[in-house]
């Protein structure tokens, strides 16, 4: 039996020290225990109340128990749980059709994550070509798992797990010559995020995808688009590639994908065509209680107006940094539609801490960015409460963002 713990105001640090002392050690928590949440805000054990800009990590673009979501999952849920593939589902059908609607791309390999769309994304790109090379970006986060790793940049991720893929070389993002001199006869893909997330929230300059896509085509390799944080309607458009009018061979989806339930998905494109039958698989992919959310989270992208909202409350918000940020503090706020970043002179991580003392919560994009990722049904006064919150933390205490 476990043990039972008082509840107390503010955090119930028994059942914490209870989670640390039993979880794997790779998570480094906050010291706060969420157990609500309602679109963009949420509370902890003790009753206190949290704008949410960490957006369940960029899983919550419709906000905490959409009533949508829930309505999908609880009916799914009662009817049936477990279907793998290898039986037809009525949703999984719908859903399919409905992305490939969405997307463009005639088929689709539904799994759980985005490290695993992107897996099925590089083994697609070697079937389809029959060459092995790979090349990502500088500061490109794909995922954690040995072939999505192997195309991530941050050397600490990477590093203690050598040797990964071999032929993986890396370019830096936003820069088309560098590219050109990359690609060989042996390059399988070309993997890049539509805006760097993990690597400090950069977008791509216009006309990069562009250039990716016409790089690719020119030397017969795919063109694999990771839009695992970028998409549904993150950035202001369902697809942030939609924005630059360009399509990918290959499109990975997750985080946002299901309304906050665990879904990824690889779009494949007619240069990759069919992938070959038991080529690939996965035993929860395609499961019917994921597709209901999924189906529920893509219906409210295209019936209401967040996805414009997302576009112009983002706008407003970054004019709004970019007028007040304190030049002692921070450098500079970039991003595309409600995915923000502020770039700090100093550190993030006691910037994190304040604000989570304020009753904001936000999270980091690498040492030194504030990275802002708030569901996009965000109420508007939240929103500029929470930007206010922030500047007023940078003005008052410029420097202990560099302690
Ligand atoms: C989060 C993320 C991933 C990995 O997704 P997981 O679901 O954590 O495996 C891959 N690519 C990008 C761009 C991401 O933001």
């Amino acid at each position: 039996m476990l043990p039972t713990f008082d509840v107390t105001p503010g955090v119930n640090t028994d059942l914490n020290a209870l989670e640390d002392a039993h979880s794997s050690g790779v998570y480094v928590k906050r010291d706060v225990q969420i157990v609500r949440g309602e679109g963009a805000i949420l509370w902890d054990a003790g009753g206190n109340r949290y704008i949410d800009l960490v957006g369940g990590q960029g899983t919550a673009n419709l906000g905490h128990c959409h009533p949508a979501i829930v309505a999908a999952v609880r009916e799914q849920v009662g009817t049936l749980i477990a279907c793998p593939e290898l039986f037809h589902h009525p949703l999984r059908a719908r859903y399919q059709a409905e992305l490939c609607a969405a997307t463009g791309m005639p088929r689709v390999f539904l799994c759980n994550s985005g490290a695993e769309a992107i897996e099925a994304a590089l083994k697609a790109a070697r079937l389809a070509t029959g060459r092995a090379g790979i090349i990502s970006t500088m500061r490109g986060f794909h995922g954690r798992t040995m072939g999505a790793l192997s195309t991530t940049w941050e050397k600490t991720y990477r590093e203690p797990f050598a040797p990964l893929l071999p032929d993986v070389s890396f370019v830096p993002y936003n820069n088309v010559d560098r590219l050109a001199a990359a690609l060989t006869p042996n390059t399988a893909a070309v993997i890049v995020e539509a805006v760097q997330g993990e690597g400090g929230v950069h977008p791509a300059q216009p006309g990069y995808l562009q250039a990716v896509r016409d790089l690719c085509d020119a030397s017969g390799a795919l063109f694999i688009l990771d839009e695992v944080q970028t998409g549904f309607g993150r950035t202001g458009d369902l697809f942030a590639h939609q924005h630059d009018g360009v399509r990918p061979d290959l499109l990975c989806l997750a985080k946002s994908m299901a309304g906050g339930l665990p879904m990824g998905a690889l779009c494949i494109g007619v240069r990759a065509g069919a992938l070959p039958p038991a080529s690939h698989g996965s035993t929860f992919g395609g499961n019917p209680v994921a597709c209901a959310a999924a189906l529920a989270a893509l219906d409210v992208l295209q019936r209401t107006d967040l996805i414009a909202r997302a576009r112009d409350l983002g706008a407003r918000a970054l004019d709004h940094l970019r007028a007040n940020l304190p030049e002692n503090a921070a450098r500079e706020a970039r991003g595309r539609g409600l995915m923000i970043g502020i770039e700090l002179r100093g550190k993030v991580a006691p910037v994190l801490r304040h604000l989570q003392r304020r009753g904001v919560l936000a999270l980091p994009a690498g040492a030194t960015v504030l990275r802002l990722l708030p569901p996009l049904v965000i109420e508007e006064a939240d929103l500029f409460a929470a930007l206010d919150t922030i500047l007023e933390t940078l003005h008052e205490e410029p420097n202990h963002a560099s302690v």
